[in-house]
């Protein structure tokens, strides 16, 4: 059944102790990725979370690009990459946030057109920088964050009151 799958999804979640840095816990998804069972029932579950209409999915660089793309084409909708600085070669708005140690940009291609109402996927919500930066670029746009999904909440981290509107699969 989709709960079985869904457990099993959750199952392929590797934990790797003191990765990058001694004392934290990396949530490493790329099991879940490399299994078609799993990343199905990810995506159909992360789209059925969602009882909101949208025009499209925005993804975050890099791992909200997969569930972004994967959630979209079961949608039938676009996807629209929310990039690192530099890497769009016309982007058309630029945000800048500030990140545990110094600040970070993110960009988005003319794509993403005021008026669009946007579903916003990262694979993980941490401390929600990423999600807030995420969603205040579509809103610098004049489009519209209708709903937010993530496959994995981690807690203790003050993600869920940045970005308390959030849909988790999976929480840890
Ligand atoms: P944040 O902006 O703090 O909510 O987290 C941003 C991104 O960092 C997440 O979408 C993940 O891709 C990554 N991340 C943060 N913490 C972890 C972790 N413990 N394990 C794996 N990825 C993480």
């Amino acid at each position: 059944s989709h709960a079985d799958d869904i457990v099993y999804a959750r199952s392929l979640i590797r934990t790797i102790q003191d990765y990058p840095r001694p004392g934290v816990a990396f949530r490493d998804i790329t099991p879940l990725l490399a299994d078609g069972r799993a990343m199905h029932a990810t995506a159909q579950e992360l789209l059925a979370q969602m009882p909101v209409s949208f025009d499209v999915v925005a993804g975050i660089e890099a791992r909200g690009f997969i569930f972004a793309g994967a959630v979209a084409a079961l949608a039938k909708t676009g996807m629209i990459p929310l990039r690192k600085a530099g890497k769009l070669p016309k982007p058309a708005y630029r945000l800048t946030y500030a990140k545990e140690y110094g600040e970070d940009q993110l960009e988005v291609s003319p794509d993403l057109k005021p008026g669009m109402r946007v579903l916003l996927i990262d694979d993980i919500l941490a401390t929600g920088g990423s999600l807030k930066a995420g969603a205040d670029l579509v809103a610098a746009v004049g489009a519209e964050v209708t709903g937010i999904g993530v496959v994995l909440e981690l807690q203790g981290l003050g993600g869920r009151s940045v970005m308390p509107q959030t849909r988790a699969l999976f929480s840890m």
